[in-house]
Formats: structure tokens, C-alpha cells, sequence
């Protein structure tokens, strides 16, 4: 049986990894998370007591910890997900940004490195280091063209620049050390399990809640947005099937600006949960203060992934989102949860046990 060390499985993609992971291949997993406030169990309920899933409360930046899941599990390979990744929070505090994204890569790669270089050639050989990180470190598109994986790096947030910084750490490792890693870079996620701070499952909540809809500035801000599932089989070939040393760009061809999305929201809650005074969801949208430093665009040319790695996305926007508000509903708990803050205090039991 093969083995993966997963960071940051506990968020919002990680935990989409970990469920589509565990459906669709026999790797046993070994999900190390810190649980921050992004990091929630609960999006793991299902598969917290499954006999591939091993949870791990930890950092990467805890480099005993790190050998010791090391020595003990010999994973075969590792997803690099953990993050602080909210750009809003990078504006009002970078310093976790900072720590987290840069210095927590760099002490998780140098445990990494320094074990790969114990190991046989054989083992080193199979060995893969996948680092998870966003087309944002590309900065910001005009109305015309696409960021491809030569497009010069030009982050314009803390968060973008930590996450550039620690793609940086991730190449140099590969260059002079050899060690085989390999980096996405991905284009906005969204879909179940998402933390209601982001675009997507803020409008949801706050709709459902009947508050109004805070939209940045003229709402005219363009992403490229790809369903969280299309997300981890993206992952799942790149570890499989990419080249050492190389980095894939991941996006959905999905390019669409806030305001549509938040409007699609409406349209979709208009259908299937109704608004208990009448009228439609979007009368709620309000446009607030935009973001400062926003990009304006950001498009994925993800033809290298598609022709040389063979992934294609397979879900529509309008499915995608369908089935994401679909979630939600039939999920309220998980927001209220979230709301009350009672999910940072369940599962102890479970978290103690190791
Ligand atoms: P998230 O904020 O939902 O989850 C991050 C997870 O990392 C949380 O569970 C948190 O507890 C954990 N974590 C934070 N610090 C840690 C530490 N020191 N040690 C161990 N765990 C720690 O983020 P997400 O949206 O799931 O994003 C995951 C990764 O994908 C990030 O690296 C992000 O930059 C990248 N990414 C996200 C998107 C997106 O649209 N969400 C797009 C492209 C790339």
C-alpha cells in the first residue's frame, strides 16, 4: 500500500483531497494539520475513523514531529497544501502569512530533504514532493490573455508573495538538492467544505441569513473558477503522472466576474430555497469598498497539464455551482458550526488518541 503525507487536509481543498482520495485510490493517508481556524474536523467526519486515514494534529513547522511521521510511516509521497490563504487576512496581518507559507515550507522541505537523502535509490526514485499553490503568485491580467507556466511572477498581496516565495523555496530545492518535487499553480477553487470567508460560500451563508451581499467595488473582478473535485484529480495526475522539476498550471476555463458569480448565486437559491419574504436573493446585493490592491484578472492557460498529463475538468460552472449551493443548503449545520465556533472544539478524543 502506498503512502501520502497530506498537509493541510483538514481545509477546504485538503479535505476534498482526502475524501477523493480515499473513494477513488488505495493510498493510506497521513493528513497532518494544525487545525487554525480555516482547519475544521468536521469536514472529515465521515472519514476521521477510516482505516487509511491516520489525523495528525501538528505544524510543518515542527521538524521533530515531521521526522518522526517520517520514520514512521515512510510515506511515498507528499501534498503540500498547507497554508494560510485568505488574501483579506494578509492585508489586515501578514505576519501568519509569512510564517506559515514560508517559513513552514521551508522547515517541512528541509525535514523532507534531509530524509530523501538517507533513503535508497530506489525509494528516491519513486519519491515525489507536490507543492500546492495558486495562479495568484502571476499578479494581475489585462482583458486579453492567459498566465501560462512561464508567465514572470508578479505577486501583489501578502498572501500572493508568500505563496511566490515559497514556490521559489520549492524550485531551489529542486535544483540543488535534487529533490523531486513538483508545483501547481490553480486558479480560484470552490465547492463543498470551503470556509465562509471566501467569495463563494460567503454570498451563500450570508443570503440564507438575509443580510446584504457585499460585493467589491463594481464587481468587475475577473476569476477563473474551477470545482474543488476537478481540483484533487489535478493533484492525484501530477503526482502520478508529472515530471520532477516541473510546474502545471490548473484551471477550469471558467472565467467569470464576481458579480455574475454572486448573481448565479442568487438565481440558484431563488429556485430552491425561496426568500421567505418574496423577491429575489440579488436585491440584496450591495457594493462595498473594493479590496486594496485588487487584481483585476486572473485566466489559466492550463494546455501543458491537458496535453502532456492527460486531465481534462469535468464539471461546468453552472454544475459546479449547483451542486455547491446544493452543499450548503443540505449543510447548514457545518456553517452554524463555523458561526458559533463550536467546531474548533469537537474531536479532541480523536485528535488526543495519537
Ligand atoms: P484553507 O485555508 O481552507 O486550509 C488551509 C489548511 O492548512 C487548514 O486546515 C489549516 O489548519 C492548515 N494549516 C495552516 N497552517 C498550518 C501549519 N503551520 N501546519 C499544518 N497545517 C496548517 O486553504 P485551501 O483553500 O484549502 O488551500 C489549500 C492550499 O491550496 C493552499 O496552499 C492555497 O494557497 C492553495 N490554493 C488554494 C486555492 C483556493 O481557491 N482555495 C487556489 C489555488 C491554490
Amino acid at each position: 500500500m502506498r503512502t501520502l503525507l497530506i498537509t493541510g487536509g483538514a481545509g477546504f481543498i485538503g479535505s476534498n483531497f482526502v475524501h477523493y482520495m480515499l473513494a477513488n485510490t488505495g493510498y493510506r493517508l497521513i493528513n497532518l494539520d494544525k487545525l487554525t481556524y480555516a482547519g475544521n474536523l468536521d469536514s472529515l467526519a465521515a472519514v476521521l475513523e477510516h482505516p487509511r486515514h491516520i489525523f495528525v494534529k501538528g505544524s510543518i513547522e515542527d521538524r521533530a514531529l515531521i521526522s518522526q511521521l517520517l520514520e514512521e510511516y515512510s510515506p511515498d509521497g507528499v501534498v503540500h497544501l498547507a497554508a494560510e490563504s485568505h488574501v483579506d487576512r494578509s492585508i489586515d496581518g501578514p505576519r501568519d502569512f509569512i510564517q506559515t507559507n514560508i517559513m513552514g515550507t521551508f522547515e517541512l522541505l528541509e525535514c523532507i530533504r534531509r530524509y530523501w537523502e538517507q533513503r535508497d535509490a530506489g525509494w528516491k526514485a519513486a519519491f515525489r514532493f507536490v507543492h500546492i499553490s495558486t495562479d495568484e503568485v502571476y499578479g494581475s491580467l489585462g482583458p486579453e490573455g492567459y498566465f501560462t507556466e512561464e508567465t514572470k511572477y508578479a505577486p501583489n498581496s501578502p498572501y500572493s508573495a508568500s505563496k511566490a516565495a515559497s514556490d521559489h523555496l520549492v524550485r531551489a530545492y529542486s535544483h540543488t538538492f535534487g529533490l523531486p518535487v513538483l508545483t501547481t499553480n490553480c486558479s480560484n477553487n470552490y465547492g463543498p467544505y470551503q470556509f465562509p470567508e471566501k467569495l463563494i460560500p460567503l454570498m451563500i451563508c450570508t443570503a440564507l441569513e438575509d443580510k446584504p451581499l457585499p460585493v467589491y467595488g463594481d464587481g468587475a473582478n475577473i476569476r477563473d473558477w474551477l470545482f474543488v473535485s476537478d481540483h484533487c484529480s489535478a493533484i492525484l495526475t501530477v503526482l502520478e503522472k508529472g515530471k520532477p522539476g516541473e510546474v502545471y498550471n490548473i484551471g477550469g476555463q471558467n472565467e467569470k466576474n464576481n458579480l455574475q458569480v454572486v448573481q448565479g448565486i442568487c438565481d440558484l437559491l431563488d429556485d430552491m430555497q425561496p426568500r421567505k419574504q418574496g423577491g429575489s436573493y440579488r436585491e440584496l446585493i450591495t457594493f462595498v469598498k473594493d479590496r486594496p490592491g485588487h487584481d483585476r484578472r486572473y485566466a489559466i492557460d492550463a494546455a501543458k497539464i491537458r496535453v502532456e498529463l492527460g486531465w481534462t475538468p469535468q464539471a461546468s460552472f453552472a454544475t459546479g455551482l449547483s451542486k455547491t449551493v446544493a452543499w450548503y443548503l443540505a449543510n447548514q449545520m457545518w456553517c452554524e458550526s463555523i458561526r458559533t465556533g463550536s467546531y474548533r472544539s469537537g474531536w479532541q478524543e480523536l485528535i488526543d488518541r495519537r
